[in-house]
């Protein structure tokens, strides 16, 4: 439920529109593609980012049918024009909206949308719907704005209202100019941005006003849930500073949204899994990319882990998090 994919030609956005960094790809004679950010090197991409056919072939090296697709998150563009960022989206949601239709047995679409503005975001979100994106996948913060702010909860109430899956995704890593060196973007910005983004959506008390939305936080929830016990004790000690929009113990919520499985480590996953339950753990693989699971859920298959619950991880999670029927991919 957790895979990347991106058109193979992109508009030149820069060039079109005149300013920033959007991302254009320069492919190279090898069959790889460079990802370019405004005129700068960001990361070389190889085909399976792209080419449909590969990854179906890709993923039945490891039994797996089906992939939930949505964009790169470097792809969100929250920075641009909002008409320049509904472009973009749309182009985006229509390619993978089009690639759902050809293959509906093998591919489910999640959907961007511009999450700077709030009444386009709406609009796109509902188009999207319109297409057959089930959901969407949004940032960890929208332009370091947490999402407790006001403004995007009439997009939360949107998606529940619709029906539309939420797929939270770490993006623009706090800290990242200070700590490029090692990776560490990916290696601890990552994991405490989706701690930020569960945090802001407890404490704000979005998950509380909107019972029915269905969230799900990659890699595992980062460091929320491995961080459970010290976010609890601090809405307890100090409720003058947590309790203050939400009144209920954050460990309330902790079975009531879902994360993928991506902890690289079947003891991490057991910690997860007997705090979420089974049915609110995904098989997620963040494939094509290297920090991902690319072995598609192995380590799962390959532990004691009872089957009863490996079937829930590799499939009934996430067909009830996208609101599915099993019989739409058989
Ligand atoms: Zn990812």
């Amino acid at each position: 439920m957790h895979t990347h994919i991106i058109p193979k030609n992109l508009p030149n956005w820069t060039d079109k529109f005149g300013y920033g960094d959007f991302i254009f790809l320069e492919h190279n004679d090898n069959g790889t593609a460079d990802m370019m950010q405004g005129g700068k090197f960001f990361r070389r991409i190889e085909e399976n980012c792209w080419d449909e056919k590969m990854r179906i072939t890709d993923y039945e090296k490891y039994h797996t049918q089906v992939q939930v697709v949505c964009t790169i998150p470097v792809m969100f563009s929250y920075w641009a024009k909002v008409s320049d960022c509904v472009e973009l989206s749309m182009f985006l949601n229509d390619h993978i909206a089009d690639l759902v239709a050809r293959y509906p047995k093998n591919y489910i679409g999640l959907a961007t949308i511009p999450m700077q503005d709030t009444e386009a975001a709406i609009k796109e979100l509902e188009r999207a719907k319109s297409i057959g994106h089930v959901g969407i996948q949004i940032g960890s913060n929208i332009n370091d704005k947490n999402l407790s702010e006001d403004e995007f909860f009439p997009i939360f109430e949107a998606c529940e209202r619709l029906g539309m899956a939420v797929m939270i995704h770490p993006w623009q890593m706090m800290g990242f100019d200070s700590m490029k060196k090692y990776w560490l973007p990916w290696l601890v910005g990552m994991p405490a941005e989706t701690s930020r983004a569960a945090c802001s959506l407890i404490f704000g008390g979005i998950l509380e006003r909107l019972p029915n939305l269905r969230v799900c936080f990659s890699h595992a929830g980062g460091s929320f849930l491995p961080t459970l016990g010290r976010v609890e004790h601090g809405f307890n000690c100090r409720p003058d500073l947590v309790a203050i929009d939400n009144h209920i113990n954050p460990r309330e919520y902790v079975g009531k949204f879902w994360v993928d499985c991506i902890t690289h480590d079947i003891d991490a996953l057991k910690y997860i899994l007997n705090l979420q339950g089974s049915k609110r753990v995904c098989l997620g693989s963040d494939y094509p990319f290297p920090l991902g699971d690319l072995e598609i859920g192995k380590f799962i298959e390959d532990s004691d882990l009872s089957k009863e619950v490996q079937q829930n991880i590799f499939s009934h999670s996430t067909l009830e998090w996208l609101n599915l029927d099993e019989k739409s991919f058989l």
